[in-house]
């Protein structure tokens, strides 16, 4: 009956684990995780296989020879566990990786080999109602049993201590899973297949057996909690190891918890030198401010332009979004900041609007003297007319233009023109209110829009320049220069039809000056009267 149940067992066994390493392989067979997971399924496998062919053996010699075949399944099985674990807690520790787990690999293997090749692990096989059970050899005792414990129960100290970190809780759930499945066949194990025919007492061996409750408890947790289907969690990762922006993931008391490689990119800082320290360390002011956390509080979500100190304590500017971290309760427990460096943007943006000035300026600008030119003139003109149109107040004109001019050109060139035009433009710039409008009208013509200025005050600035900026007032080579002026004024009792009409009185009160012999004021108020 015991002979039955125990190849009904071994069988389950056998099933249960080609099974379960076939889902595992087919829900992801490119993650590494779930390939080590295979190999711990199929070596159980194996070993269910040799251990039915022990079983139903015809003589101790087969049996013996079954039990040796199948060692290479049951050695390796500590060390395949471990691996993964280290796998799984995404354990740094190189010791641990390089060293370590080798090392117990290797064991496995040379205790594969001393169980064929030797007679140190395996000291007979006897018949018992349930099928031929093994005798111990003294490798068996005092160096398979403790490398069998230490490994396994090395792999769970380390699961449990993963499941004690800040995990989500997803992921606890999972490793507990994972804990508790493999606990229960190598308690079972250890206590039948090795403590107790180590004492002498031979009874049902459970270890294979109890394979098939950590199968299904794997199952269980594959099918309910997506074990071994991490490919989620993989993008996941994968994103926020990968992408362009800062991530960096706070606990409720603002410690950095998480950052990504792009924040130690950018503020040139290590892993330790971020993390459990407090984020406002690394801001240029406090934003974390009781009104900031209020609103993360109400909208689980703030945006905002923050400014990142790095390690040279410059100031990154950038454009943060911070999220709240909820747990099932609701409660906050810490929070998601993804920043954008906006460094180049702002620089771009202060280029542009430089640029679209500078635009402006030489759109309104004449380029030889500085002044603005008629366009502009002509421009501010038409508004004045219709705001003293408007509010019923004066303005005038003044047109210029110097006399003798072209002699100054002919005697010493083109460029020495330019100089005495640059040089009476400075002067005529001086000579009026920061209101005035000084333009160059074309050639040697000037254009002096003055607001709210009547005849007397315009007439008599005008004259002002007239008598302090040309003739003796001049370099020396250029004294024979002087100015005529024209001036015109809007008066509101008098309306024109348009700005034109003022700049066409002026026009005519210049021509009077230059007509009475130059070097003369003449306003349109007394053309026609000589
Ligand atoms: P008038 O007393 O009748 O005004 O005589 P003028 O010698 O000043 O002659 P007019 O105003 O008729 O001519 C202006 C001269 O200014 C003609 C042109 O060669 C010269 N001119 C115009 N634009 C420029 C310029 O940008 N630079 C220089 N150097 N000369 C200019
Ligand atoms: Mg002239």
């Amino acid at each position: 009956m015991l002979f039955y149940l125990h190849i009904i067992l071994t069988f389950i066994s056998l099933i249960a684990n080609l099974i379960l390493s076939t889902v595992i392989l087919s829900v992801d067979s490119r993650n590494r995780l779930n390939r080590l997971y295979s190999v711990f399924t199929l070596a159980v496998a194996y070993w269910s296989i040799f251990k039915i062919l022990q079983i139903t053996a015809d003589s101790a010699e087969s049996a013996g020879l079954f039990y040796k075949i199948s060692s290479l399944g049951w050695t390796i099985l500590p060390s395949v566990y471990f691996i993964f674990v280290i796998e799984f807690t995404k354990a740094q520790n190189r010791i641990l990786r390089q060293v370590i787990s080798p090392l117990l690999f290797l064991a496995g293997i040379l205790f594969a080999f001393l169980t064929i090749g030797t007679d140190l692990m395996l000291a007979g096989m006897v018949p018992e109602k349930w099928g031929y059970s093994h005798i111990p050899g003294r490798i068996y005792k005092a160096g398979f049993t403790p490398y069998f414990i230490i490994s396994f129960v090395w792999g769970l100290i380390l699961l449990f201590m993963y499941g004690r970190k800040n995990l989500s809780r997803l992921e606890r759930i999972k490793t507990y899973y994972l804990l508790i499945g493999v606990s229960v066949p190598l308690l079972g194990g250890v206590i039948t297949n090795m403590i107790m025919p180590a004492l002498g007492i031979h009874v049902f061996e459970l270890a294979l057996t109890l394979t098939s409750v950590n199968v299904v408890i794997i199952g269980y947790a594959m099918y309910k909690y997506r074990l071994m289907n991490i490919t989620f969690e993989y993008a996941a990762s994968t994103i926020i190891n990968t992408m362009g922006d800062v991530l960096i993931v706070l606990d409720r008391e603002l410690r950095i918890n998480l950052v990504n490689p792009a924040a130690m990119h950018l503020f040139g800082y290590s892993i330790q030198d971020l993390v459990k320290k407090d984020i406002r360390s690394f801001l240029l002011k406090d934003y974390f401010s009781e009104g900031l956390i209020g609103s993360l509080e109400k909208e689980d979500f703030v945006k905002l332009e923050m400014e990142f100190l790095d390690k040279n304590r410059n100031a990154i500017v950038t454009d943060t979004s911070i999220s709240t971290l909820k747990d099932e309760s609701g409660e906050t427990v810490g929070y998601v900041l993804v920043s954008k460096d906006i460094r180049e943007r702002k620089r771009l943006i202060s280029e542009i609007e430089q640029a679209k000035k500078e635009l402006e300026e030489l759109a309104v600008t004449d380029p030889l003297t500085g002044l603005y030119n008629r366009r502009f003139l002509m421009f501010r003109l038409k508004e004045e007319f219709l705001r003293s149109t408007r509010y019923n107040k004066p303005f005038s004109v003044i047109i210029l233009d110097l006399d003798k001019f072209k002699e100054i050109n002919d005697t010493f060139g083109h460029e020495e023109g330019d100089e005495l035009l640059r040089f009476i433009s400075n002067k005529l710039k001086s000579a009026v209110r920061a209101t005035d409008v000084v333009a160059r009208f074309g050639g040697d013509e000037f254009v002096i829009l003055l607001p709210e200025s009547n005849k007397t005050e315009s007439v008599a600035l005008a004259d002002r320049i007239r008598s302090s900026s040309f003739k003796d007032n001049l370099p020396y080579k250029y004294r024979i220069v002087s100015g005529s002026f024209g001036v015109s004024t809007f008066r509101p009792d008098k309306p024109l039809s348009s700005e034109i009409d003022l700049l066409k009185l002026a026009d005519s009160a210049l021509y009077r000056s230059k007509r009475l012999g130059r070097d003369k004021v003449s306003h349109s108020d007394e053309v026609g009267e000589e």
